[in-house]
């Protein structure tokens, strides 16, 4: 039967770019023959990839729904409309901006709002979990602005909320960030907000990690505590690439022009529309069910790795992600990662906190579950799973038994990844 919709054309591509084609092919391969356990990624459904390889792509759009300087916006309208509509409703917040193009712009936006340049900002250390936009000496926060790190306790390896409130009160900063890239524990924003408020600065959640499990009901939600939550829209709340930001109402008109004209021009339309659809998605139960597994999955991950001799930063996770420092096992993040790659299982290097080793090399491995939960896994396959790594992680290329060894759980990736396929074939 024909279809009204004129959308991705997987011939057209192959005709027109045999070469781009064949690496759109080769990528779908490599996801269904293998095991994604990148915390930042997931498998987005068929629904969003439509929106995504839609016409919407073509529309200039630079202003807001209602406000644009371009005609011809009365469809793209209602698909943002429709997208902050569900954004407010599914985290509770009194205004929503779809637009940023990352998690990245949505931060540069968030600091364009509220602050000058030179103005203090003080947020997670790089080295010990938070982000290259959290005042990183080689991104804008770190140049533009004054950077003040606060970080973890040695002995549990958990925010000093001790040392955020000595460290606030000492720099009377503008901006206060919570939210990491690899922190695996809950992050208590009601200390956050208090500390804020004894110093009179904004308090800014960079949720891109976990607003999924927050949509998902899993863990509890910054929007009371925060004046302003950035995020990205393609982690555990599997929607587009993207970025997305929530405020309170005295906020929404800075962060509204902060975004556009100050740090973007045209919104990327077809990826807004995917943002609605995703948010749509993420507000049924079936999705609730999704976020609670994908916790107990993170958490039955760190405890199998645990006992293949790894040892779990501050002890396990709450959250889709873990931190596991590899040093036991006598390697770096660095060879475990590569070692597992040659088993067909995708993580990354990551350092633990007050690591001895540079970044490049990095004595711990990172975990999250999004992507395996999504292919319908559950604790069981992350005992597997553990197992695997364990095995791939001990295994020393170039010699005979770790070649096989390699090659043996290379072989058991691939049953798995097949038992529960991403992109499952003839469907989508
Ligand atoms: N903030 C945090 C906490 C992140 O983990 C990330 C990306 O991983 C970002 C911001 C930036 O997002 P993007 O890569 O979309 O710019």
């Amino acid at each position: 039967m024909e279809t009204p919709f004129w959308g991705p054309d997987f011939d057209a591509l192959t005709s027109t770019d045999p070469e781009i084609a064949d690496v759109v092919l080769g990528e779908l391969e490599r996801l269904r023959g293998g095991l994604q356990l990148i915390a930042s990624e997931n498998l987005t459904s068929p629904a969003v990839l439509a929106a995504l390889g839609s016409t919407l792509s073509n529309k200039y759009a630079e202003g807001y729904p209602g406000r644009r300087y371009y005609g011809g916006c009365a469809q793209v309208d209602v698909a943002e409309e429709i997208g902050i509509a569900r954004a407010k409703e599914l985290f509770g917040a009194d205004h929503a901006n779809l637009q940023p193009h990352s998690g990245a712009s949505a931060n540069l936006a968030a600091y364009a709002a509220f602050c000058e340049p030179g103005d203090v900002v003080l947020a997670m250390d790089l080295k010990q979990g938070g982000h290259l936009t959290h005042g990183s000496k080689v991104n804008f926060s770190g140049r533009w602005f004054e950077p003040v790190a606060y970080g973890v306790r040695a002995d549990t390896e958990l925010i000093d909320y001790d040392q955020v409130r000595d460290l606030a009160l000492a720099h009377e900063p503008r901006l206060i960030i919570a939210g990491a890239t690899a922190y695996p524990r809950l992050i208590d924003f009601a200390a956050f907000r208090s500390i804020a408020d004894e110093v009179g600065a904004i308090l800014m959640v960079d949720a891109a990690h976990f607003v999924g499990l927050v949509a998902g009901k899993a863990i509890p939600s910054p929007v009371p505590f925060a004046d302003v939550v950035t995020f990205t829209t393609h982690k555990v709340l599997r929607g587009p690439r993207g970025g997305m930001i929530l405020c309170r109402a005295e906020h929404a008109k800075a962060i509204d022009k902060a975004v556009f004209p100050f740090s973007q021009g045209g919104p990327l339309m077809h990826s807004v529309a995917a943002k609605a659809v995703a948010l749509r998605e993420a507000s049924t139960s079936d999705f609730q069910d999704y976020a609670t597994q994908v916790v107990a999955n993170a958490v039955a991950l760190a405890k199998g790795l645990e006992e293949e001799g790894m040892r779990a930063v501050s002890g396990g996770t709450d959250t889709h992600l873990a931190l596991l420092d590899v040093r036991p096992l006598e390697v770096t993040g660095a060879e475990a990662e590569r070692r597992c790659d040659a088993a067909r299982i995708t993580l990354n290097k990551n350092a633990i906190p007050f690591d001895p080793a540079p970044p490049a090399t990095a004595s711990g491995i990172r975990i999250g579950s999004p992507s395996v939960t999504t292919q319908g896994m559950t604790e069981p396959d992350m005992a597997e799973i553990a197992r695997l790594i364990g095995s791939a992680v001990r295994a020393e290329p170039g010699t005979t038994a770790g070649d096989a060894a390699l090659a043996a759980a290379a072989d058991e990736v691939s049953r798995l990844a097949t038992a529960h396929p991403a992109y499952p074939r003839n469907s989508g």
